[in-house]
């Protein structure tokens, strides 16, 4: 009989992991505590609005690609995807920078900003596809286990990559602060400030500049549907409203789990849920990581979201933009070093229905705000009404016009929602960053040390936060199962 196997939770690491698992042949049921799948990218639809909960920015259209066709399929035959232009507007409290779709775009842009500054942007972005190349199709495939993956003849050649920073590269490059802000932005998807986040991720810049920015019709909920879709005809079956209470341990080896008070059994146990909640469904012995490990550690930000319906089209608005029209360096203090609200934060802003008409009602906006915030923050609606009266003031200003007054509605999401919703470690939205300390090897393992037949993935093991890594995290969990447990 075919060896059974329960998943943890419905993100995208869990979905991934399933369809491949399942089409090992192993007898795969996955268990999610809410009432629908996806994790952090499930859906909201109210009023005829529809909203991403979670991510917004399909980037890296390629490893999508790459993880259907593992399976014969492409993403074509699940959703339509379209390529922006623009890919986003940036806004500064003097000046608006539009990111185009292709690189001769951007460069006339940059021209624009600061004379010269396309030739070492086209050398930047160069470079940082040969780090895409590297990192994306070698380091990033790598389970994990060893430091001795990391050295490989590409990476001793570019060693020193990997210990100047994203910060310092870009400022040897480029002058103008605006500039500097539009290339330090795409790595704060990896969860750390720019100073504290190697110069190979510049990866990111060509994920950015070099791949573009997508969007899949009906938003990015699509792709869950389609990996749900995909799990289910693998045989995968998918059980909501199931909240994990317990990991069970015989004798060092998984023997199931406890599901809304009632034993599974199973031959291996895989969890996609946030990692520290997962250990907290361990007896204390089974546990490999102690709180003071988790405290230490550096995780990505919380955010506070609101998803506000618009009763009228909005003007001088793409479908991302980004409100970088105050200091950067002040918010990302408050976020990492000493953690409290900001006093002026930075806000980024997706309206999917400038794009897809199908997002809203006809004359109307989908609006979904988000400000980074420092894990584990106090989460009060005071606090909550009070930060979207401070940057709906600053958006209405910087992009000139009145909106207050055409809000149908508003819900908003925050820390507290993350720890009741998710699980998550104090509430963290993306996971644990991406340092040079919190890299590869040096993550948390996808296999368990302490208990046989255990298994871990999502954004808090390899490769890290995102979309993009949770595919593939799924992935190399799922290999290091059939490759242990054959
Ligand atoms: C606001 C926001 C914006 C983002 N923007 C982007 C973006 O634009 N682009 C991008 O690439 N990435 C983005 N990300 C990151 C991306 O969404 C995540 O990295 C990814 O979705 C994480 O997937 P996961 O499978 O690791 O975890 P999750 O999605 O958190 O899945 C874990 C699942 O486990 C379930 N669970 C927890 N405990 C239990 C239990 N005891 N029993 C049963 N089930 C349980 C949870 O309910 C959840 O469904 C964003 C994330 C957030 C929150």
């Amino acid at each position: 009989m075919n060896k059974a196997i329960s998943i943890i939770g419905s993100g995208f690491s869990s979905l991934s992991a399933s369809c491949y698992l399942a089409k090992a042949g192993y007898n795969v049921s996955v268990f999610e505590k809410n009432d629908t799948v996806g994790g952090r990218a499930r859906q909201l639809i109210k009023d005829g609005f529809t909203f991403d909960i979670g991510p917004s920015w399909y980037w890296m259209p390629d490893i999508f690609e790459k993880f259907f066709n593992d399976f014969n399929k492409s993403t074509s035959d699940y959703y339509e995807l379209d390529k922006l232009s623009p890919a986003y507007k940036i806004f500064f409290s003097d000046e608006v920078i539009t990111i185009g779709d292709h690189m001769d775009q951007i460069c006339e842009e940059f021209e624009r900003i600061e004379s010269g500054s396309s030739k070492p942007l086209r050398k930047f972005i160069a470079q940082a596809q040969d780090h895409y190349d590297i990192a994306i199709n070698k380091v990033v495939l790598k389970p994990g286990v060893s430091p001795f993956e990391l050295v490989t003849k590409d990476t001793v050649t570019r060693v020193d990559r990997f210990f100047k920073t994203i910060s310092s590269e870009v400022r040897k490059n480029f002058k103008n602060p605006k500039l500097i802000s539009t290339l330090e932005f795409p790595v704060l998807f990896l969860g750390a400030k720019p100073s504290q986040t190697p110069s190979f991720y510049s990866f990111m810049n060509f994920a950015d500049f070099g791949l573009g920015t997508w969007h899949p019709k009906g938003g990015m909920y699509e792709i869950i549907k389609a990996m749900k879709s995909l799990a289910e005809s693998l045989g995968v079956k998918i059980y909501t409203n199931s909240n994990v209470e317990k990991i069970h341990v015989e004798n060092g080896r998984t023997k199931g789990i406890i599901v809304n008070g009632n034993f599974i059994a199973s031959d291996m146990v895989l969890s996609g849920a946030d990692y520290h909640h997962s250990e907290t469904l361990l007896d204390k012995k089974y546990r490999q990581y102690s709180e003071a490990y988790w405290d230490k550690r550096t995780f990505a930000p919380s955010s506070l979201l609101f998803y506000v319906g618009f009763n009228k089209k909005l003007k001088n608005i793409e479908h991302h933009n980004l409100f970088f029209d105050t200091d950067f360096e002040n918010h990302a203090e408050d976020i990492y070093d000493d953690p409290k609200w900001p006093e002026n934060p930075l806000f980024y802003v997706n309206f999917p229905s400038v794009t897809d008409e199908g997002m809203a009602p006809k004359n109307c906006e989908t609006g979904f705000f988000l400000i980074p915030i420092a894990p584990g923050l106090e989460d009060t609606p005071e606090l909550r009404q009070q930060y979207f009266d401070i940057i709906i003031n600053r958006f209405e200003s910087l992009t000139h016009q009145h909106v207050k007054d055409s809000i149908l509605f508003k819900e908003s999401f925050c820390v507290n929602d993350f720890i009741s919703e998710y699980n998550s470690y104090k509430g963290n939205a993306y996971g644990m960053a991406n340092t040079l300390r919190q890299t590869a090897f040096l993550r948390p393992k996808l296999k368990s040390k302490k208990v046989d037949g255990l298994y871990f993935t999502g954004q808090l093991t390899v490769p890290g936060p995102g979309v993009p890594p949770s595919l593939i995290s799924g992935k190399l969990v799922a290999e290091l199962i059939h490759k242990n447990e054959v």
